[in-house]
């Protein structure tokens, strides 16, 4: 930033901070942590500790790498991640993230994810990352993608391309969240499409979305990019349902 603007600005947040305290984003309660968390509510976001299922990120009780769920079933993702549990802060923070534009929050957002993949050396594995997307109209709705502003904060720590163009939602579908775990795999049958099917071609790809819920979403993302020729497809949510 322009080092003349910086005082004046600096100067207008602690005049912002005395007339208006700055309040937790979750618990509304005055704070003045790093994220617009209090100590309380960042130390309710829970992590996910291995041993994981491999597929599907799942906390497992046992040694096995794959869970009962995901050896039963055709899964195209290679690999999938969550950090935390789709829970208290953490889902208050995607809510607010997602339906009220609560855009600060992308900084908590980012350091834990990037932080995971650090340690998971994830980027190591990856020549591209593609946000899951959402149908147009959807997008008008909210304006933006959550799962693109994810990915391009990810891409920019790490210099990795972020594809957002090529892999496309050409149906519109009943949201996923109303839907039973069934259903929710034909909801999203033949939704997506890869528009350029040299795009993906002989690429590790990393699909990036805030919520793992079922996998449906991203098993059908994964199956239509592997199609055009992607040498494997992983995944990184930010969250998992328990
Ligand atoms: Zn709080
Ligand atoms: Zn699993």
């Amino acid at each position: 930033m322009n080092a003349v603007l910086q005082k004046p600005i600096s100067i207008f947040k602690t005049f912002l901070d005395v007339v208006l305290p700055p309040v937790c984003y979750v618990c509304k309660r005055s704070c003045s942590g790093k994220y617009g968390l209090c100590e309380d509510c960042l130390e309710k976001i829970r992590h996910i500790f291995p041993p994981q299922c491999t597929k599907c990120g799942r906390h497992l009780a046992n040694n096995e790498s794959i869970c009962g769920e995901c050896s039963s079933k055709n899964f195209h993702v290679e690999r999938g991640w969550s950090p935390c549990y789709y829970e208290g802060t953490i889902k208050e923070c995607i809510h607010l993230f997602k339906y009220n534009g609560y855009m600060g929050l992308m900084d908590i957002f980012k350091d834990i994810m990037v932080d995971f993949m650090k340690k998971n050396r994830i980027h190591k594995e990856i020549d591209l990352i593609v946000p899951v997307p959402v149908y147009p109209t959807k997008k008008r709705e909210r304006t933006y993608n959550h799962a693109e502003i994810l990915a391009r904060s990810l891409a920019k720590d790490f210099a990795i391309l972020v594809d957002s163009r090529n892999l496309k939602k050409i149906k519109w579908t009943q949201s996923q969240s109303e839907l039973d775990k069934k259903k929710r795999v034909t909801n999203v049958r033949g939704s997506f499409l890869a528009v350029d099917r040299g795009a993906f071609s002989g690429k590790n790809v990393l699909l990036v979305d805030d919520v793992y819920t079922t996998g449906a979403t991203l098993n059908e993302c994964a199956k239509v990019i592997l199609k055009t020729g992607a040498n494997k497809v992983f995944s990184l949510t930010l969250a998992r349902g328990i």
